[in-house]
């Protein structure tokens, strides 16, 4: 029986609502790979110790929305100033085709190790490189990089039946794969990677890249009745623009989320990406059949999509979780700067809907539209909630031992903190990431990945860029 206590914390924040976000003691005992006990515990005989004076701890982070190979292909000056549909030609969709085997697998380490360093122990990665002849296995790639650092890893199993263009003309890495390609090798994924335990370190899910041009709609509802018989969730972007919402209701004659939900798309086993655009009807729409939402807000800023209304999701009924996005359009692909700009987003959204007395409003408002303990929950027990990862995500006892431990102590930005335990997120900057422990097993300790040499890692980084390069004008 492994088992070792944490104490002397200066704060714990669990992942928990309301009374429940703070622990009540500093300590916590992890044992077998689950939470023990949090309270004000003495250490048993013979038992291993970690020194948390001056550190504070949460629940491990789940990501839960990425796009790991674009970790290569970050601020392309041909993409750092456009919309998302200009930027999709521009940058990610003109790189697809220049990975091979090594770069991709390159990419998913280089994001993997960012988000580990971040305090993230959960990571669902929409991965949509997929196509007829491809020459390496992509899905086994990321499995295989999130094991040999012990994070837990979701493979969403992206992917498109259908293209605006003449097949024909367009280059071999855009071309689409039949729904009989991407069912099957969807069941090899189910049936070799996926585990439907509630601690699972590897799942697999259904994701066309986008419903409503992915494929066509007895497609989707195929593919939704294959990924239930299974027992796999459903996931995909959605909403994301207002040139989104403008070519849906062109092409469906109903807002995107009316079509999903006509398509048999929503229910608590479905969460979308962004969500940024929506009606009134489309958010009690989401909330009533508890379709859970993939809070990106980082990469909807940077490419001027605008913010969610994740508080108006949450007070609807809906999941709500934070992910980072691809890095190709989030420079900052690790869950303290997501989290950090989650928690001033939300505000914002709140202050800028406010209006003023002299004009009919009701005055100042928008700082209690999420607390940091909210956004703790988010990213942490709303990320499980949505992959269905019931036992992990929060600091309870019986759940997973998927651990952040954060140092306060070598950064002025947390110097002069009346509340240490808000100031992870509400300090923003790089993590001080004393540990990382994911269902036990320490992943960070003191800030290194075991394994990881980080200046051969970046090396190797922009020799792969430089190769990426020249393929993809060659492409
Ligand atoms: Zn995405």
């Amino acid at each position: 029986m492994t088992s070792f206590l944490i104490r002397n914390a200066a704060a714990i924040l669990t992942g928990l609502p309301g009374d429940a976000a703070r622990a009540a003691g500093p300590d916590l005992r992890v044992r077998d790979g689950k939470i023990a006990a949090l309270g004000r515990l003495a250490p048993e005989p013979g038992e291993a110790t970690v020194d948390a004076t001056d550190c504070v701890i949460y629940p491990a982070w789940v990501n839960t929305h990425h796009h790991l190979f674009q970790s290569l292909v970050k601020g392309d000056p041909a993409g750092i100033n456009l919309t998302l549909t200009p930027w999709l030609g521009a940058t990610p969709y003109k790189y697809r085709g220049a990975f091979d085997a090594d770069s991709f697998r390159l990419a998913v380490r280089i994001g993997l190790v960012e988000l580990a360093l971040s305090g993230c122990g959960t990571v669902a990665d929409h991965n949509y490189l997929y196509y007829p002849g491809m020459a390496f296995d992509s899905s086994e790639i990321v499995f295989d990089e999130a094991e040999k650092l012990g994070l837990r890893m979701v493979l969403c199993r992206g992917g498109q039946t259908r293209t605006r263009q003449l097949e024909a003309d367009l280059p071999q890495a855009l071309r689409p794969e039949s729904l009989d390609a991407f069912l099957s090798d969807l069941d090899r994924l189910a049936t070799r990677f996926h585990d439907p335990a509630p601690d699972a370190m590897r799942r697999v899910v259904a994701a066309p890249t986008t419903p409503p041009y992915s494929m066509s709609p007895s497609e989707l509802r195929e593919v939704a009745q294959f990924a239930r018989s299974r027992g796999l969730r459903l996931h995909s972007h959605l909403s994301e623009t207002v040139g989104y919402q403008d070519s849906v209701h062109s092409m469906h004659k109903r807002t995107p989320v009316h079509f999903c939900a006509e398509h048999d798309w929503t229910g608590p086993d479905v969460w979308f990406a962004h969500l940024v655009h929506l009606d009134a009807d489309e958010i009690a729409l989401l909330g009533q059949t508890r379709t859970g939402i993939a809070h990106c807000p980082q990469s909807n800023g940077r490419l001027g999509s605008g913010i969610a209304p994740v508080r108006a999701l949450e007070d609807a009924g809906s999941p709500v979780s934070i992910a980072v996005d691809g890095a190709a359009s989030n420079e900052a692909a690790d869950m303290i700067s997501e989290v950090h700009a989650a928690w001033l987003m939300a505000r914002a959204k709140a202050g800028d809907a406010s209006r003023a007395r002299c004009h009919g409003g009701r005055g100042e408002a928008g700082a209690d539209a999420a607390t940091v303990e909210d956004v703790v929950r988010w990213g942490t027990a709303g990320g499980a909630r949505v992959l269905g990862l019931d036992a992990v995500g929060a600091l309870a006892p019986g759940r997973a031992a998927d651990i952040a431990l954060y140092s306060l102590t070598e950064d002025p930005r947390y110097f002069g903190m009346l509340d240490a335990g808000i100031a992870p997120v509400a300090c923003g900057g790089a993590a001080r990431l004393a540990g990382l422990w994911v269902a036990g097993r320490q992943v960070v300790r003191d800030g290194r990945v075991a394994g990881v040499d980080l200046r051969a890692l970046g090396r190797s980084a922009r020799e792969a860029v430089a190769a990426l390069e020249r393929r993809a004008v060659a492409a």
